[in-house]
């Protein structure tokens, strides 16, 4: 490496990557890219926008770090110019416009999903709070809460309320400018604006908005040009008092992103959706089933409910299953055929033997974290409070030493499992939910 000038380390990464990307992707985002500097220790790179930086780190840097002398972190050592500034006439340096099939969102229908309305939305103990949040939100945009802020794992109904509200709004309020947008969606708008020139535009779009509906503000993290200008956007919409919600997996505190935004995000109302209980999934199940006119006795909707617990997609999609075998096999929707069509997607097999990775799949499966987090040394809340579970539901379930427990789980102190088994105990009695969830996980373990 030593002997070779960081030009010739540029061309050779240069042939490794046309080989490795489609030709739009290179004609795009690597050919714009120059070299300008090549003395032994410096290599720089003249980069037309900050978006193309980004572009070349976010999917390049372990193999710039092939090609390139490295620091002691091992990242390439690589400076940026930056050229957007300094010769925006440069008409080579910029990125050819979108193709039709990247076509910018402010020409597209914003696209709502029909079934996702507020009367189509089930309420119980672990989304009334948020539902009526968002029907605030919906009938008093602007108004209310502002920001509001939806948080909770997948599955459980953040988008269907995102669009709920949008319904809502643009059937009530018909005069709003709404735009409603994957956090995905609105860095594709982002770059495809850059690329044809009409930044600018869409900024005014954007800030013209009254209502700006964002869905999972999680993919924001770690693109921290893209998350600038989100927050600009932000900030613009909410101190002229037009709405906005984000929806996100998790509480604005726990996303890698700027304090700035975090702190922008947590001025409004901040409010979780949770896992629904028993009861209401069974009412979701009997909702849905009744929507797809499948014949549903209630006996049946709590068998395929006791089962699939953790996320309401899921359950949608065992109704999918069965629906479409009783269609096909002409058939009543029986305890019998439920367990032949959707036996393997409930969700811990029965083997009759308790153990410590039992228990680690049921609890995983519940949270819908992974066993390896449980048995890890993350202290992020939920994984935190998943693990304790965990810890709990093994004293009380394996007759095992608390030297052996501790060492499933990393080698935990007696004290922190004494400590988890107490706190849980203590909590159960007080918490209905946290009861149910603990016994059915038991039942799980246990049958
Ligand atoms: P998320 O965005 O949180 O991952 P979605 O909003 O996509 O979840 O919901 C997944 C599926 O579950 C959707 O089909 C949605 O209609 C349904 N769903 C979730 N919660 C409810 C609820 N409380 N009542 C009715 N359907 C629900
Ligand atoms: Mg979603």
């Amino acid at each position: 490496m030593l002997t070779k000038t960081t030009k010739e380390c540029w061309e050779e990464f240069i042939a490794f990557i046309k080989k490795e990307c489609s030709r739009a992707e290179y004609a795009n985002w690597i050919a714009p890219i120059k070299i300008v500097e090549s003395d032994n220790d410096n290599t720089s790179l003249k980069v037309p926008n900050v978006f193309v930086r980004e572009y070349l780190l976010d999917n390049y840097k372990e193999t710039l770090a092939q090609f390139f002398p490295t620091d002691a972190k091992g990242m390439p050592k690589i400076a940026f110019v930056i050229e957007e500034k300094r010769a925006k006439s440069v008409k080579s340096a910029i990125p050819p416009p979108p193709s039709q099939k990247e076509k910018s969102s402010l020409e597209r229908e914003m696209q709502l999903n029909e079934n996702y309305t507020f009367d189509h939305f089930i309420e119980g103990p672990s989304n009334q709070f948020i539902k009526s949040a968002a029907m605030g939100v919906a009938t008093r945009p602007g108004k209310s809460y502002n920001p509001l802020f939806i948080h909770g794992g997948v599955g459980l109904g953040k988008t269907h309320l995102l669009h709920a509200i949008g319904h809502h709004i643009k059937k009530h309020h018909k005069k709003l400018r709404m735009q409603c947008i994957t956090t995905e969606g609105f860095i594709n708008d982002l770059v495809n604006n850059l690329r044809s020139k009409s930044i600018d535009k869409m900024k005014r779009f954007y800030r013209g908005l009254d209502v700006l509906l964002v869905d999972d503000i999680q993919f924001l993290q770690d693109r921290l040009n893209f998350e600038e200008e989100f927050c600009n956007t932000f900030e613009a919409l909410i101190n002229q008092n037009k709405q906005i919600v984000i929806t996100s997996d998790k509480p604005p505190g726990q996303l890698k992103l700027s304090q700035r935004m975090i702190a922008r995000m947590e001025w409004g109302l901040v409010a979780h959706i949770g896992t629904p209980d028993l009861e209401t999934r069974v009412a979701i199940l009997q909702h849905k089933a009744d929507q797809k006119g499948l014949k549903l006795t209630s006996k049946v909707a709590f068998f395929i409910a006791e089962h699939i617990y953790n996320n309401v997609r899921q359950l949608e999609g065992a109704l999918n299953r069965l629906g479409a075998y009783c269609r096909l096999m002409h058939m009543e929707a029986t305890e019998e055929v439920v367990e032949n069509t959707l036996g393997e997607m409930f969700q811990v097999i029965p083997t009759g033997k308790v153990s410590i990775d039992r228990i680690l799949q049921s609890v995983a499966s519940m949270y819908n974290i992974r066993e390896s987090d449980l048995r890890g040394q993350s202290r992020e809340k939920e994984i935190a409070f998943a693990r304790q579970i965990a810890m709990y539901l093994a004293k009380e379930l394996l007759g095992d030493s608390l030297t052996k427990i501790g060492l499933a789980f990393g080698g935990k102190a007696h004290s922190t499992l004494i400590y988890a088994w107490k706190k849980i105990t203590t909590q159960m009695k007080k918490d209905e939910n946290l009861r149910r969830r603990i016994q059915m996980a038991r039942q799980n373990i246990e049958t």
